[in-house]
């Protein structure tokens, strides 16, 4: 069951991000890296904002990250979210992927427990059929002795 209301609007590809999206229909997370100065960025465009070398690529990344920071809404700012109980949108900073976030869920954390620094790992939320979104889950990590990991 998708996070989100069916109603809710699916991402439209662009000419510059439709290789992320299809990644992610493939379950598979890539990001744009610069071959000239070797470091990530994100949303995709043309250059690196760093270096503006047009020698771009895209690397698949492991998943894993923390969160940056999040909200919780409450209102329905799409009218398919009336009526939907709280949800959150999180920043989440990826692991390896230099200072790239991408704002998305966590899918499993009540608004309540919700914390910057909480580990994640993605998870392939299917919104309709082959089309899935990058959203994420509580990560346990090995370890740090988290009792309420899941
Ligand atoms: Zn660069």
């Amino acid at each position: 069951m998708a996070y989100l209301p069916a109603g809710m609007p699916a991402p439209q590809a662009t000419r510059e991000d439709a290789p992320f999206w299809t990644a992610c229909n493939e379950q598979r997370l890539v990001i744009r890296h610069c071959n000239a100065c070797h470091r990530f960025f994100h949303p995709p465009m043309p250059a690196c904002p760093r270096c503006a070398s047009t020698d771009v690529g895209w690397q698949e990344v492991s998943g894993t990250g923390t969160v940056f920071t999040y909200t919780v809404g409450y209102h329905a700012t799409h009218s398919a979210l009336k009526g939907h109980p709280p949800y959150n949108v999180a920043v989440v900073l990826l692991d390896g992927a230099d200072d790239v976030r991408l704002v998305s869920n966590v899918v499993d954390v009540a608004p309540q427990d919700m914390k910057i620094g909480m580990p994640v790992t993605v998870f392939w939320d299917e919104i309709s059929e082959g089309v899935n979104l990058p959203r994420f889950k509580k990560r346990l990590v090995q370890g740090s002795g988290a009792k309420d990991a899941a």
